[in-house]
């Protein structure tokens, strides 16, 4: 199983244990065993839970969230700083209710707040309890209605800040204030000129769509200057961007959001909070370098740099340590959710044996036979030419009529069993050459049970790696290569890049299909922004959730189970009524009963075939 490299990534948190099973670690117990995911995934089949379905670790939650509130404390303690750390989740990131209540739940003893990047996510922060030192802070687009609800929600003793995206929320802010006759928080949303590298580049630096510029920063002071509301002033925002895979750029960035702050304070706004945003990334892979999917830092750089940045930056210019607020999605998230599915059957692009030769072969189909003759690890190369060409010619001679299907099949058949003997070959040879590089056109495709579209739509939109690994018979060396294609029917529903312990892969080390039972595969680290982002395509719709908690004497407990959509909620999306749908078939059959097509026995089979669809699981079952 090393060549998964669950070491690498797995964080110690995903692990292989000793019979060969994908085994969850519990951070919170760290002597427990490792609990074998495939035996959770028994116990909740007995429980008729079947996947695909997501699995979220709510212990995972709690650790994450005790190790960034933990690092910056550490930090905070070491470097002598005199401001404290405030984080808040933003809700975007996993807006679900299972993991936001839990996050607010674990988060109360580190006065965790909530961002708010629209007015459903206010609506849900202000239906949290939340400790009476947390923020809410709210940015994105504001209306008057999104600005008076924030305002009020000060009557209640939240805290909610309304950071100003541009001068013109400003003037909404204003009008409001003046009709409620009560005082908002403010912040102002700061665009650095940093660019910050990695896949969200472009959500730095001067294009960056949010956040205004120096001259609108300006206007903004004096306007607030004017209307007497400077004094509300007291959060800088600057967001660093998302997954940041270099830490010297987040040293760079607070460095520069630092300028601002000075600024800004010597401009007379009474600044106490500097936000940092998101940014801090989650290593995907586990290279622990500055790539796409990995990064080069720990959280406990990631804060020490941070802390260290501010303290120095604002002792030189002899202004008080402020309250540091970060708003990290990602890595709060990301880790405590898998998506878990099962592999429904397999296309195979190679062959155990062949067919002998008859007479009445096409030549073509014999001289391709007759390259299993010559057939040896020194003549590969040409083996593998002279086997694509005549299956080419045969290939172009059916197409035109002059072979059967029976004698192509036959062809493809000798085709593919000389690709069986070319692959045991190539795998015993040492270093790449140009038949190695083709093998990858052999890899099997392995047809599972998931929509790419709805459960991993980052891997579709943005070539976003997560780390996919079966979840049991890892004590045997994987004996085939695959890559995975889902189940709606889009070609571009397919995983053919993978993590592995060398290195990205363009197929998956996978195992023969067992005859009996299931081969599930796991897609880890799927917490953060998949759950929402996922579209409907096909009208495959949300997955089966449970929620389990870890127990530190090695079990785990079952703390909710969410049924994924059925056919009848993904078509009311689409704005089908159910009702109408069946009514709509019973005409159908009635008249089809009436016109003597049908008999007045089979209404019932077919009635009932299809209530059971528009009832079930829009997945296979
Ligand atoms: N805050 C703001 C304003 C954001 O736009 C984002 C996402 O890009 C985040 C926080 C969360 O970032 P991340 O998930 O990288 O922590």
């Amino acid at each position: 199983h090393a060549v998964y490299g669950v070491e690498k990534w797995g964080r110690n948190l995903i692990v292989v244990t000793e019979e060969g099973e994908i085994g969850l670690n519990n951070p919170l117990a760290p002597e427990a065993a490792p609990i074998s995911l495939p035996g959770i995934l028994h116990d909740l089949e007995q429980r008729d839970i079947r996947p695909p379905m997501i699995v979220r670790v709510s212990s995972y939650l709690e650790s994450e969230i005790d190790h960034i509130n933990e690092s910056f404390a550490a930090a905070i303690r070491r470097t002598g700083y005199q401001g404290t750390y405030r984080g808040v989740f933003p809700i975007k990131v996993n807006q679900q209710a299972q993991v936001v209540d839990r996050i607010v739940e674990f988060g109360q003893k580190y006065h965790y707040g909530l961002e708010a990047g629209s007015k459903p996510e206010l609506v849900i922060a202000l239906a949290h309890r939340l400790s009476r030192e947390a923020l809410i802070v709210c940015n994105g687009v504001k209306d008057a209605e999104f600005i008076r609800l924030a305002i009020l929600s000060r009557r209640l003793g939240f805290n909610t800040v309304i950071v100003l995206e541009s001068p013109k929320e400003a003037e909404t802010v204003i009008e409001v204030h003046r009709e409620l006759g009560l005082e908002p928080l403010l912040g102002v949303r700061v665009k650095l000129t940093n660019m910050i590298t990695g896949k969200w580049e472009e959500s730095s630096g001067d294009r960056s769509t949010f956040g205004m510029n120096t001259d609108q920063l300006v206007s903004v002071i004096d306007r607030l200057r004017d209307a007497g509301l400077l004094h509300c002033l007291t959060l800088q925002h600057s967001h660093l961007g998302s997954q940041v895979p270099d830490v010297n750029d987040v040293r760079r960035a607070v460095g520069e959001a630092c300028r601002y702050f000075t600024e800004l304070t010597r401009e007379g706004a009474p600044l106490t909070h500097l936000d940092l945003g998101g940014g801090l990334g989650v290593d995907y892979t586990g290279e622990k370098r500055a790539t796409e999917n990995s990064i080069n830092y720990t959280v406990e750089e990631y804060s020490a740099n941070i802390v260290e940045t501010v303290a120095y930056a604002l002792d030189e210019a002899g202004i008080d340590h402020p309250t540091i607020v970060t708003e990290s999605g990602r890595a709060v998230v990301a880790t405590s959710s898998m998506l878990i599915f099962n592999v429904l059957e397999s296309t195979l692009y190679d062959a155990p044996d062949a067919p002998e030769i008859r007479p009445d072969d096409h030549h073509l189909v014999s001289d391709l036979a007759a390259v299993g003759g010559y057939l040896s690890a020194d003549r590969l190369q040409e083996c593998w030419n002279d086997a694509s060409f005549y299956r080419n010619e045969l290939r172009a001679l059916f197409r035109r009529g002059y072979v059967d299907l029976r004698q192509m099949a036959r062809a493809e058949r000798i085709y593919l069993s000389l690709m069986a003997r070319i692959k045991a070959l190539v795998e015993e040879q040492e270093g790449g050459t140009d038949v190695s590089d083709q093998m990858e056109k052999l890899a099997d495709i392995y047809h599972c049970n998931f929509s790419l579209f709805q459960s991993l739509p980052d891997v579709w939109a943005i070539d976003q790696l997560h780390p996919i690994v079966p979840l049991q018979m890892l004590d045997r060396a994987p004996d085939r290569r695959a890559v995975l294609s889902d189940i709606t029917c889009d070609s571009d529903g397919k995983v053919d890049r993978f993590i592995l312990a060398d290195g990205a892969s363009p197929s998956l080390p996978v195992h023969s299909l067992p005859d009996e039972g299931h081969y599930y595969m796991g897609v880890f680290f799927v917490g953060a922004y998949q759950e929402t982002l996922g579209d409907l395509h096909n009208l495959f719709g949300d997955t089966n959730v449970v929620t389990i908690d870890l127990k530190p004497d090695g079990g785990f407990e079952l703390l909710h189970e969410q049924e994924g959509d059925t056919i009848s909620e993904v078509l009311a999306y689409v704005e089908y009524d159910p009702a109408d749908c069946v009514a709509a078939f019973r005409k159908m059959v009635d008249e089809a009963i009436a016109t003597g097509t049908l008999k007045a026995g089979d209404r019932r089979t077919l009635m009932s075939a299809y209530r059971d669809s528009i009832n079930g699981y829009t997945y296979y079952e």
